[in-house]
């Protein structure tokens, strides 16, 4: 099973895919982890990309797209994949169907996780303390809302016609999304 979490940043697409990864025995991938990872390592990507995500804009979808080949390609992780903020543009949702569809795969569940921008702003401040991202402060995280709401909601937009599309209330407690989440995939 394939599976994209979706929503705005601090919906809880990482809870969630973290349950799902352990529920179904499959891995996550969160580019925001792997570029956090790039910027730790002190890379040359991680360089590159170090300014544009401490500032809340976007990496550019070919450093982005060239991280998450290697991933679908891996006959281990096929057909166990959660996405957790990815594809985040037009570009990139189209990129994952074709490397799906080259490695003969295909997309099982998008669930959306909605929830509105006073209550993630909360949960982001509260993520700031307990995760000391460099990223989480006020003025970042409302830039990293207005970016969403420009470029990733077309891509919401052009995932809500396919059947296997799901909105879920992501303002309910953890468990509860998840229980909303199993009842759909089970
Ligand atoms: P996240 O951990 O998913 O909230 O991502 C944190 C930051 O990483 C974002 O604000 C972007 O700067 C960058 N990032 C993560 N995933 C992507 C992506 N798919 N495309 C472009 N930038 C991304």
């Amino acid at each position: 099973m394939n599976v994209i979490i979706f929503g705005p940043p601090g919906a809880g697409k990482g809870t969630q895919a973290k349950y799902l990864v352990e529920k179904f025995n499959s891995f996550q991938i969160s580019t925001g982890d792997m570029l956090r990872e790039e910027i730790k390592k002190d890379t040359e990507i991680g360089k590159k990309i170090i300014n544009s995500m401490n500032d809340g804009k976007f990496v550019e979808d070919e450093i982005v797209n060239k991280l998450l080949e290697k991933i679908i390609f891996d006959p281990y992780k096929k057909n166990k994949l959660i996405f957790d903020g990815y594809p985040r543009t037009i570009n990139q949702a189209k990129n994952l169907e074709i490397l799906l569809s080259k490695s003969n795969q295909k997309l099982d569940y998008i669930f959306f996780l909605n929830v509105n921008k006073d209550a993630i702003i909360k949960r982001i401040e509260k993520r700031k303390i307990l995760e000391k991202r460099s990223d989480d402060d006020a003025i970042t995280i409302l830039k990293r809302y207005d970016t969403y709401m420009e470029i990733t909601k077309p891509v919401l937009d052009y995932y809500s016609k396919n059947s296997n599309f799901h909105e879920v209330d992501g303002s309910m407690k953890i468990d509860e999304i998840s229980s909303k989440i199993e009842e759909i995939v089970s």
